[in-house]
């Protein structure tokens, strides 16, 4: 096992928006986290990377520091308007390793930065501005950033929203390859398609878990299969 969340609720403003979670990751996993807008993915994830605060329940790792974890986070306008580098932006991903305080970095975080851009590919972008980058490119350099904080665990925020199907393609092929090389896996993910093709387990949000399993469980159950049913009636409507 590598993280355990048990019975863990976060509210807002006295309203609960994760309420009474449990779940486990094992080594080697690819966890999909999917479920409705506003069902409470996001809220779960940042409590499980500690960038949120939690009523009650808890969260343990095990032969895992939180400052091992590779975060990407949903992409926001204020990030695309990043004003640096492409390598800065990865380079970044060295900051937790050094407290996340101070932004001196050694040789080996530049080495770590530059053998990441190279692992996704993006080496050549190295100089560009980050702003610059199309929305695929801009994905992959986040996701490098994410990998160098960690050879362990990412946790990615909806890392396929937005992107076109090649680019969609592109960046589960990556995640695919990453999950082979022994990193685990936890996505948010709206694209059910690619949840149950790619990842091993799924966890559904609706405020609470309303499903955790192996994807061979959930896609055999009536959940799985009402969501379906109302994507064929909503592709017959268009
Ligand atoms: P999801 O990721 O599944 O879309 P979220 O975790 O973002 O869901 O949101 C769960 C609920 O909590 C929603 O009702 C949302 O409006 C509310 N919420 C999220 N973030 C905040 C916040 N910072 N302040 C108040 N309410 C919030």
């Amino acid at each position: 096992m590598l993280i355990s969340v048990d019975n863990v609720s976060v509210s807002y403003e006295g309203k609960k928006a994760v309420d009474g979670v449990s779940f486990a990751v094992e080594k080697g996993d690819c966890l999909c986290v999917v479920g409705e807008n506003g069902s409470g993915k996001t809220t779960l994830i940042k409590t499980v990377v500690g960038l949120q605060k939690r009523d009650s329940g808890t969260v343990s790792f095990y032969g895992l520091n939180r400052s091992e974890i590779g975060y990407l986070p949903q992409q926001t306008a204020e990030q695309k308007d990043f004003p640096a580098s492409v390598f800065e932006v990865v380079l970044s991903g060295r900051l937790n390793r050094h407290g996340g305080v101070f932004a001196f970095y050694n040789a080996i975080d530049r080495k770590i930065a530059a053998d990441n851009l190279e692992r996704l590919g993006i080496a050549r972008l190295k100089k560009r501005s980050f702003r610059e980058l199309s929305g695929g490119e801009r994905q992959r350099a986040l996701l490098a950033r994410a990998l160098c904080a960690t050879d362990k665990l990412l946790i990615l925020d909806e890392p396929v929203t937005g992107l076109d199907p090649v680019m969609t393609a592109e960046m589960y092929a990556i995640l695919e390859k990453l999950n082979a090389e022994g990193i685990t896996i936890v996505m948010i993910s709206h694209d059910m398609d690619g949840a149950v093709r790619y990842g091993n387990k799924i966890l559904h949000m609706a405020r609470s878990a309303i499903f955790f399993g192996t994807v061979e469980e959930y896609t055999a159950t009536e959940l799985y299969a009402g969501i379906n049913a109302r994507r064929r009636l909503g592709d017959l409507a268009v």
